[in-house]
């Protein structure tokens, strides 16, 4: 279950954030727990995690190690702050600083060199789904994003799910249509990296997910845990999230 804060949480409000909700989630054992604050709040993250399940990932990195890339944040520095992940090509990312396939498949293969498991972010938009071309959309970004990875580098990731009209708009998709998603990504990796890749590989669904929906989600056998946005905010709204 992974919390994706967005712009949210400068370092003391995520430090608060943690007080909360570690001891909500002590005993949930069932699944790994990732929160994903901004860069700056990843050392308070870090520190308030300390000792606890919790793993701390970033919302993006740059590909190159270090450089002359103003304003950017390189994979060995988000692992050296004590991340363990990293989001990769959001569709906010996508939507507005420009990510594209080929600038994803650059960016996972520098988490992988850094130490950082991506959770890598496909999905299609409102337009893409009614026009009918939902599936040709997520294989193309499946494709695109993880294009040349090794079976072994591509043991390594996570997929996210996350179809463009849910995220932030309340409007979750069905468990079906996540599912059927989810078993279109599947399908395209089994062709790609045969049966074994396919079963092992953990697919988050994103998309407005609430307390109140996550049960008949994870119902699906096809989905295999969530990426949350707003309702990862709160301690009490995220951890019911994780106590299914
Ligand atoms: C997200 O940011 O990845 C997301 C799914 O947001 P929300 O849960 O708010 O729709």
């Amino acid at each position: 279950m992974a919390g994706n804060w967005k712009m949210y949480k400068n370092a003391a409000e995520t430090t608060r954030f943690f007080e909360q909700f570690r001891g909500l989630v002590e005993r949930s054992e069932h699944c790994e727990i990732v929160i994903c604050p901004t860069c700056l709040s990843l050392p308070a993250a870090v520190a308030a995690a300390q000792g606890s399940r919790i793993g701390i990932g970033a919302q993006n990195l740059f590909w190159a190690k270090e450089g002359a890339y103003t304003g950017e944040v390189s994979g060995p520095m988000i692992r050296s702050a004590g991340a363990s992940h990293v989001i990769i090509g959001h569709s906010e990312r996508r939507q507005y600083f420009g990510e594209t396939n080929e600038s994803v498949l650059k960016k996972t293969l520098a988490a992988l060199e850094a130490g950082l498991t991506p959770i890598v972010c496909v999905g299609e938009t409102l337009e893409q789904r009614e026009t009918g071309r939902t599936e040709t959309v997520i294989v193309d970004h499946c494709q695109g994003c993880t294009s040349g990875l090794t079976a072994d580098q591509f043991a390594k990731i996570l997929f996210a799910y996350e179809p463009v009209w849910a995220i932030g708009t309340g409007k979750t998709a069905t468990p079906e249509i996540a599912a059927d998603a989810h078993r279109v990504v599947r399908n395209h990796v089994r062709g790609v990296y045969g049966q074994a890749s396919a079963d092992q590989l953990r697919i988050l669904y994103g998309g407005s997910v609430k307390p109140d929906n996550i049960k008949k989600l994870m119902a699906q056998p096809e989905i295999d845990g969530a990426l949350v946005g707003g309702a990862s905010l709160d301690p009490i709204s995220f951890a019911s999230i994780v106590n299914f």
